[in-house]
Parts: C-alpha cells; structure tokens; sequence
C-alpha cells in the first residue's frame, strides 16, 4: 500500500516542474544530470556512510537499533498493533550489500 501522502511529497514537485522545464528548453533535464555526475565524487567523499542494521522490534533496515516506525508506535503506546511486527514476522530478508531499502 502506497504511502498516502505520496502525492504530496516534495520530489512530485519536482518531477513536475523538471518536466515543464524540459518542455519548454530541451536538454534542462540532461544538464541536472550533468551537473550531479559532476558533484557526486565529492559528495561520496563528505557524506557519512551509515551502515544498515536491522530493527530490533520488526526486522527493517534502520541506522539505529529501533526504526522511526517503532519508536513513534511505541511512543504512542501502540507497538504491538504495528502490521509488520506480525504479518512480516521471519519473512524479511536482510538487505544486501548496496541495496537500498524500499
Ligand atoms: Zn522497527
């Protein structure tokens, strides 16, 4: 299920103003892209690793030893309703090497 704030996330702004500059001047899109391949050497060389762990309490990829879907759900008092600390229980897969989590 679709988070149902997709719609409203920042990137669709984005894409869409992206989109109307590429229509109205060819090639805006391929420059983003030029200028990014450009910087991304240095940004990999600033930007902090962080090494993915699994959740202690549902067994998804965090940098911490709980989730942010666990620590609010705990902090409201309803953990053990979480869907996935249930329905998902031993059928997660750890992430591979290089793989970003959904
Ligand atoms: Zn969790």
């Amino acid at each position: 299920m679709p988070c149902p704030y997709a719609s409203e996330a920042l990137r669709n702004d984005i894409r869409v103003m992206l989109n109307r500059m590429e229509h109205k001047h060819a090639g805006t899109k391929f420059t983003v892209f030029q200028a990014i391949e450009k910087i991304r050497p240095t940004l990999e060389k600033i930007t902090k690793k962080e090494k993915l762990k699994e959740c202690s309490q549902c067994g998804e990829p965090t940098t911490e030893k709980i989730c942010k879907a666990c620590q609010m759900l705990q902090q409201l008092g309803i953990f053990n309703s979480h869907p996935l600390s249930k329905s998902l229980e031993g059928t997660r897969q750890p992430l591979q090497q290089g793989q970003r989590p959904l």
